[in-house]
């Protein structure tokens, strides 16, 4: 049964692996006025969706894959409602916590990976709790976070900017993903999870972590609101005259 690439075991880095290229001065010209046209017509700074401690986020995070959100939040009330604390959930017979997560996508798999993750932590920490992130830098706080059992870049950045740490992470999902690929800020073949480090390189050292919340929204509404998986509306997209598939689109349309 498959699940989200994010929510698979991370596997160790092949001696083989290297980091992404710097990236070069037009892509990143394209990102920003990418960004500043979407923050126009998102109107930014753009609120967090939530404040949650990095653990619950996790939690929330993990449950969320392949999963709407408001089935997933739901579950995540309903794990909370069902257990007094993380340890218990921890703890639990797998199938409590199966039931109590019913409402994702594949509970019967989710239920014993959050378990695993949750073992991980304790495990690390000797206790279950992930404070100890806010006094590392992002970069070695989403190291930490990869090795758990289950968590990959997407998952390690929604922790850090979602959560109430409030880091300057860069989250990529689905829809976020689909607009760089189209405007070209990331090659075709690249994967969800190896765009993260491409996309991240491209925004500016100096932005703040609302910025970086603020690049990843615009990016996720664009894809959800215009530049559908089917279909994307490029006749009123402002990123038109930036973005080739856009520009190959409208010509073949004409
Ligand atoms: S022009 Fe079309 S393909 Fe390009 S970002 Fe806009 S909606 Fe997407």
């Amino acid at each position: 049964m498959p699940l989200d690439a994010d929510s698979l075991p991370l596997q160790a880095p092949r001696r083989t692996a290297r980091l992404p290229p710097a990236p070069d001065a037009a892509k990143r010209a394209l990102a920003l006025e990418a960004h500043a046209r979407l923050c126009a017509e998102y109107d930014c700074p753009i609120a967090y969706f939530h404040a949650l401690p990095p653990l619950d986020e996790l939690v929330s995070s993990l449950l969320s894959h392949r999963t709407k959100n408001r089935d997933s939040a739901r579950a995540f009330q309903a794990l909370r409602a069902a257990f007094p604390d993380w340890a218990a959930v921890r703890d639990a017979p797998v199938a409590a916590v199966e039931q109590a997560i019913a409402g994702v996508t594949w509970p019967e798999a989710k239920a014993p990976a959050l378990q695993r993750t949750l073992r991980a932590i304790t495990g690390q920490r000797g206790t279950l709790d992930l404070s100890h992130l806010e006094a590392m830098p992002e970069a070695e706080a989403a190291a930490w976070l990869a090795v758990l059992p289950g968590v990959g870049p997407k998952t390690a950045a929604a922790v850090l900017s979602f959560s109430t740490l409030r880091g300057r992470a860069l989250p990529v999902d689905s829809h976020h993903h689909r607009v760089a690929q189209r405007l070209g800020l990331i090659p075709r073949g690249l994967a969800v999870g190896p765009s993260h480090a491409v996309l991240a390189a491209l925004l500016p050292a100096e932005w703040d972590a609302q910025q970086v919340y603020d690049h990843h929204q615009v990016l996720m509404r664009h894809g959800q609101r215009c530049c559908f998986f089917r279909n994307p509306a490029c006749g009123r997209c402002v990123l038109r005259d930036l973005c080739p598939e856009g520009q190959a689109r409208l010509a073949g349309s004409a």
